[in-house]
């Protein structure tokens, strides 16, 4: 049901048949195991269960009529290009608008310094690649993105979270987490953030903190992976400005048309100083050769004939109405003791329970109450998150997200009485 909820951050592995070839595996492997809440998710595709859990977005609300004829043009004009293989790097034309995208974001690129890649998770994979020998630390948000905290596992990265709070990562425990770890003699490579509507707390990193971020990685010589899939999905606000606008030596940007166009086409890119691009572009064609032609020259065909920019504004209303659904409805219906984050963009929002409620524990109750969410620790390295909960508002209609937290606020209220 949700891609990210099949890449797992458990210990069992998932299934009852017996792995003969364990004792064969590179060790990197044994941190690929799938998530426990993975089998309740076959559950939880149920008509009957509204699903808070999957970050998937809503397609439907695309014109799917136009993209059918660019395809169908694409081919008929140009099939022999489109069904070729393509460069590493990326088809150009593509590149070109990649940069024009992400100008909404005060970013001025160059199309020489994109790398497009097989969605954002490639370019995390890429950067995880060429930066992370085992032992090696990222810092990361606490709680940080499922997918990537996957990445850095089956790269062996040693994860450390930076607390945060409903302004995003916290400056000083950033700056004392660096200076504790390298005091120590740790290797820290990257600090891995999403910095925009962040998945899975919704939460944004304000202004100062921004400038603040950026200033305590250039001193502390640790890069900077902004991954920013809803930057443009914001609800109430132009779109922020990106750490890379600021310090484009010290950031590698990550960008996706995931959650803007559509994840299906499975085009992201890499946006990264050029010694850096060089790496990813030769470690990237290692991973595919080159990845699809067709993919990357619909997108493109769809950015230079359909009006995106209504689309994403189409997209952003859908969204903000589904966000206002959830916020009004856990006003309504939460019991006392539960707080949450307020996202002014993206597609979640971070449930806090009451003292003493175990989330991952709850999870089988609220399936059989017929509501579905994702606990808070899959999006933990270190155990954490067990209080938390992700609810995501993207998919469900309005009427369909109230009564899932009608249900859920009924879970909970019988959790506090067990
Ligand atoms: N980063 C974040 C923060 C995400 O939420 C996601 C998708 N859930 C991704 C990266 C990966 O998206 P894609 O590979 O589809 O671009």
């Amino acid at each position: 049901m949700d891609h990210e909820l099949d890449r797992g951050r458990g210990n069992a592995p998932h299934g009852s048949r017996i792995d003969t070839y364990v004792d064969r595996y590179a060790a990197r492997a044994a941190g690929m195991v799938a998530s426990e809440v993975r089998a309740l998710f076959a559950v939880a595709t149920r008509p009957e269960v509204v699903s808070l859990a999957g970050g998937m977005p809503y397609v439907s609300a695309l014109p799917l009529e136009q993209v059918g004829d660019l395809v169908a043009e694409l081919v008929a004009r140009r099939g022999t290009v489109a069904l070729q293989y393509g460069s590493g790097q990326g088809d150009p034309e593509l590149r070109e608008q990649i940069c024009a995208v992400m100008r909404l974001e005060g970013i001025e690129a160059s199309a020489d310094d994109v790398v497009v890649t097989v969605g954002s998770q490639q370019a995390i994979d890429l950067i995880t690649r060429i930066f992370i020998d085992p032992g090696d630390v990222i810092l990361v948000e606490g709680p940080s993105y499922v997918g990537a905290l996957s990445t850095f596992a089956a790269y062996q990265a040693r994860v450390v979270h930076v607390a945060m709070d409903d302004h995003g990562l916290i400056p000083e425990a950033l700056a004392q987490t660096i200076y504790a770890l390298q005091a120590a003699g740790s290797r820290i490579k990257f600090l891995y953030t999403v910095p925009t509507h962040q998945n899975p707390t919704g939460v944004t990193l304000d202004e100062g903190r921004r400038i603040q971020v950026l200033e305590i990685c250039r001193r502390a010589g640790v890069l900077v992976v902004e991954d920013n899939p809803y930057g443009l999905l914001g609800f109430d606000r132009e779109p922020m400005r990106a750490l890379r606008a600021d310090d484009p030596e010290g950031v590698v940007y990550v960008g996706s048309f995931s959650k803007t166009l559509a994840p299906g086409f499975r085009v992201g890119w890499a946006l990264a100083p050029h010694a850096i691009r060089e790496k990813l572009i030769l470690a990237m064609e290692s991973a595919v050769l080159s990845h699809s032609t067709f993919s990357q020259l619909a997108v493109a065909q769809y950015l230079a004939t359909q009006p995106w920019q209504e689309q994403l504004k189409a997209f952003r209303e859908l969204y903000r109405e589904r966000r206002d659904a959830m916020l009004d409805a856990l006003e309504v219906y939460m019991p006392p003791g539960c707080t949450w984050t307020r996202p002014g963009g993206g597609f979640f929002v971070w449930l806090t329970l009451p003292e003493g409620l175990h989330s991952k524990a709850m999870l089988p109750r609220a399936i059989a109450q017929r509501v579905a969410f994702v606990p808070g620790t899959g999006f933990y390295a270190d155990g954490g998150g067990a209080q938390h909960v992700r609810l995501s508002f993207c998919y469900p209609e309005p009427d369909r997200i109230r009564e899932g937290v009608r249900r859920l606020a009924a879970v909970i209220e019988q959790e506090l009485r067990m």
